[in-house]
């Protein structure tokens, strides 16, 4: 496999320590999580107190104010663990990025640091019962009252949703001006008129919440927006090659791991007097699978390097996105079909890998939004339909 050129030696070593609290910390209970439908605010605390939630934040908002690949060695970490549960990367790589980016100094000041400890978890409200894709779509009514806005709606498939402090949520504040009605709101966990509905229950990542949440005239004072009335939309754009890449970089991972242990599985389990890996088709599957995870990786790396820069386009996060995804979702299969029956089994983690993969396909914009973006940039100004 080339190898990784974008970590220093100080990247290494928090890698390790990453490694050992994952190990010590998630690993030994996750099981029960996921029959809980949910992971402790203990590990929250304890994550934070470790220094793994929003290493990017600086010191002056009580982070450690690292470079991002910090925060993409704690994602790399939990997913090669197949540790689903804990919605880090939902509250380091988005929540926390929203409110360093777009929010003012009273609202850095407040939230910023009890997100680095795990006191406040973060959730990130867009998607509503009939608009996921299209989110211009959305219905989420904050409506002006004096010095407050007061929001009503509805929300769904929300990451954190049970547990979040503090939410970003796009709401409408013009329901005839299409995206240009949009304004984000942070809103606290515990305002008068905010409920949670259910912890959903999902074909993988069952250890992590995924809620319906409900506004019923939820007071906010004005301050509490993010960015400034109806451009939501347009600060929602900005931060989606982000977020895309972090998909990425979760496929890229998991491919690379389910890959080694259909190595290890099938040059130990025998039939016909051979291992499963005497047999050509085992070969033929994990080389062909192998080459593309190393494409997926060098072009995932690349894309980093490119976001560190400020450089990350949408068209290229979209790219790898879509084909990192589709890898991810691919290996899961061929590498469980190898395992044989014990591949469908609950105990062995390629079956929880198997399940927690459908998802990638989905949020965080679906693949077919993917190949929208990809060919809307091919056919620049030469669509007939805009
Ligand atoms: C486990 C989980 C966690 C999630 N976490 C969050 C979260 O924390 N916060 C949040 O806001 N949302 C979250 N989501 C929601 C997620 O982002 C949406 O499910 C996703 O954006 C798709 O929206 P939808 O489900 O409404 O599907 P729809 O938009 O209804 O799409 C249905 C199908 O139509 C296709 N389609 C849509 N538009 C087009 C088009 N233009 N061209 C071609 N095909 C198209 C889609 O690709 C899909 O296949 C989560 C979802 C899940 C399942």
């Amino acid at each position: 496999m080339i190898e990784r050129s974008i970590f220093r030696e100080d990247h290494n070593i928090f890698r390790e320590s990453v490694r050992r609290f994952v190990e010590r910390e998630i690993v030994p209970f996750h099981a029960q999580w996921e029959e809980e439908g949910i992971v402790p605010r203990e590990l929250w605390l304890k994550a934070g107190e470790e220094g793994l939630l929003c290493c990017t934040v600086q010191e002056e908002y009580g982070g450690l104010g690292l470079d991002y690949l910090f925060d993409v060695v704690v994602f790399e970490e939990l997913w090669r663990a197949g540790a689903s549960g804990p919605g880090f990367l939902i509250h380091t790589d988005l929540v926390a990025t929203y409110i360093l980016s777009f929010g003012t100094e009273a609202q850095k000041r407040h939230w910023l640091p009890k997100m680095v400890r795990g006191e406040a978890i973060g959730s990130l409200g867009m998607t509503e019962p009939h608009a996921g894709s299209d989110l211009k779509a959305i219905r989420t009514k904050a409506v002006q009252d004096g010095d407050d806005y007061l929001i009503s709606g509805q929300k769904v498939f929300i990451s954190n949703g049970q547990m979040c402090d503090i939410l970003v949520l796009a709401t409408k504040t013009d329901s005839a001006a299409g995206a240009h009605g949009v304004t984000l709101f942070l809103v606290e966990g515990d305002r008068a008129g905010f409920s949670r509905g259910r912890n959903l229950a999902k074909l993988g990542m069952k250890a992590q919440d995924t809620s319906e949440l409900f506004f019923d005239n939820v007071r906010v004072p004005a301050t509490n927006m993010l960015g400034s009335e109806g451009n939501g939309f347009k600060l929602m754009m900005t931060k989606l090659p982000q977020e895309r890449l972090a998909q990425a970089i979760r496929s890229a991972t998991v491919t690379e791991t389910v890959i080694e242990w259909t190595v290890d599985y099938t040059a130990e389990r025998k039939a016909f007097g051979q291992t499963i890996a005497d047999f050509q088709n085992t070969q033929f599957v994990l080389a062909e699978l192998r080459t593309k995870a190393s494409v997926a990786r060098v072009y995932t790396d690349k894309c980093i390097e490119l976001f560190m820069q400020g450089k990350l386009d949408p068209v290229d996060a979209a790219m790898a996105k879509m084909f990192v995804c589709e890898l991810h979702c691919e290996a899961v299969d061929k590498c469980l079909q190898l395992f044989g029956g014990w591949g469908y089994m609950w105990e062995y983690p390629i079956a929880r890998a198997y399940a927690d993969a459908r998802i990638v396909k989905i949020a965080g914009g679906s693949i077919e939004v993917m190949k929208v973006i990809i060919g809307r940039e091919m056919f620049k100004g030469r669509l007939s339909k805009k």
